[in-house]
């Protein structure tokens, strides 16, 4: 399945100029930035250019720099002299092969061939760049269609976000990551077949290895129940102690990172017990668990973007979710947010996340307007999109700020996101490794 779902990625280079990959090549391009935050979490540098060189940042200067007097006469120069310009943004936690939701999905589960989940994976990759998101964590699919997409951008055959990818997401039968729930009985032979199931250590070790063995960057569990779980099986721990610690032994075997998805607190205490690099989602949190987000120095990944996925699907449709599901996200409607709100005065690292997906793809912004909302300052909010969720994914040698040696991923916007995070909704120009993807400067965009 995974080499079908290559072939059709590949296939994809017939797309319009545009998304077509560049090569890198040894250009130079020098960037006049009116406003430059090129280290979030410290001042905006002012005019600045940004000189690159192979996709990287070669210098930055103070004030605008001619392409001559930079001592590169042949360079292209990009003029983004009434423009704000910051780092590429990063998503923690999306799911780039689909954004269907509720029943809707279900049905995708049995209908669309993985073939088709590439074709739209290529494309909510391009929704999510043109949104000036220059790299994601993929937080789990099936039939390898990321992972495959992953390597697609890598190797320059098509262009999309930089993807740090967990391959298919693992937890116990009947748990978050079943495929079979709310099918016929007869039909877990046919859905259950992406060995990501696993009852007992032996079992979770082996799951963590088959995940390894396809060449995932991270992995992913499940140690709670889900909103999205097509059982009323509550959103508290679904996961014993023995089979979490040995995923977490078994991922570090092989120098992989583990995220969570976690609702209830004793499913968030008996990960981040057992060693976990992250929780998504979060949803409700006590004491004990915020202290052992402190003690371990373990991610909280907020998700709030969940909500409007939730409340745009029922206002459409109000059956778009059964009745066991609906309950739940009327529930985690109602309390979304309050365990970012709890963590951020308490110093708990927070990392820019949106479970892309369940909200729509190329929408990935909206997040700051709602971590705003509880509690963060516009600036903690870009820091946790940038410096912050780079950390976490692994990348801060690579992205997060602009500074030499770094990938040339850059947006600018009109505004200033730190007094007014909603500019970011509004991104007009995104350029990866020095190539512009977007730019629609004056093209009647809403600034
Ligand atoms: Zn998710």
């Amino acid at each position: 399945m995974r080499r079908n779902a290559l072939l059709i990625v590949l296939a994809a280079l017939s797309a319009p100029v545009g998304v077509v990959a560049q090569p890198i090549g040894t250009r130079i391009v020098v960037v006049q930035a009116g406003q430059l935050l090129d280290r979030p979490g410290r001042p905006a540098r002012g005019a600045s250019t940004i000189v690159i060189r192979e996709g990287r940042v070669l210098e930055v200067r103070d004030g605008h720099i001619a392409a001559a007097a930079a001592g590169f006469p042949e360079a292209e120069v990009v003029d983004l002299r009434d423009r704000y310009v910051l780092p590429g943004l990063i998503d923690s936690h999306v799911h780039l092969a689909s954004d269907t939701g509720g029943v809707a999905s279900q049905l995708e589960e049995v209908q669309l061939e993985p073939a088709a989940k590439a074709y739209n994976a290529l494309v909510n990759a391009h929704k999510t760049l043109a949104a000036g998101f220059t790299s994601v964590r993929n937080l789990g699919d099936r039939d390898g269609v990321t992972l495959a997409l992953r390597d697609a951008v890598r190797a320059g055959k098509v262009v999309g976000p930089n993807i740090v990818d967990a391959g298919t997401s693992i937890s116990t039968t009947a748990g978050h990551m079943d495929t079979a729930l709310g099918f016929r009985d007869d039909l877990r032979d046919a859905l259950d077949r992406h060995d990501n199931l696993c009852d007992g250590p032996d079992a979770c070790r082996r799951a963590v290895r088959l995940q390894v063995a396809r060449g995932v960057d991270l992995i992913k569990i499940a140690t709670t129940g889900g909103v999205n779980s097509r059982i009323g099986a509550g959103l508290g721990r679904q996961m014993f102690e023995d089979e979490a610690r040995a995923i977490v032994e078994t991922a570090r075997l092989y120098g992989k990172k583990v995220a969570v998805h976690a609702h209830g607190t004793d499913g968030v205490k008996l990960a981040l017990l057992a060693g976990v690099d992250s929780i998504e989602h979060g949803t409700v949190l006590d004491e004990e668990c915020i202290a052992l987000f402190v003690k371990t120095g373990a991610w909280y990944v907020p998700t709030l973007s969940t909500v409007n996925g939730y409340l745009e699907r029922i206002a459409a449709d109000p059956n778009a979710y059964s009745p066991a599901v609906r309950a739940k996200v009327d529930w985690r409607i109602r309390v979304t947010g309050e365990s970012l709100a709890q963590v951020v005065p308490r110093g708990v690292k927070v990392a820019f996340g949106t479970d892309a997906g369940v909200s729509k793809h190329g929408r990935n912004a909206d997040e700051f307007e709602l971590m705003v909302k509880y509690g963060m300052t516009p600036s903690q909010a870009l820091v946790a999109a940038t410096v912050s969720a780079a950390e976490l994914l692994g990348l801060s040698e690579e992205a997060g700020t602009l500074e030499p040696g770094k990938r040339a991923d850059l947006i600018a916007v009109t505004g200033d996101p730190l007094r007014d995070v909603t500019v970011l909704k509004r991104v007009s120009f995104v350029m990866k490794d020095g190539v512009v993807f977007r730019d629609v400067r004056g093209a009647g965009v809403p600034q």
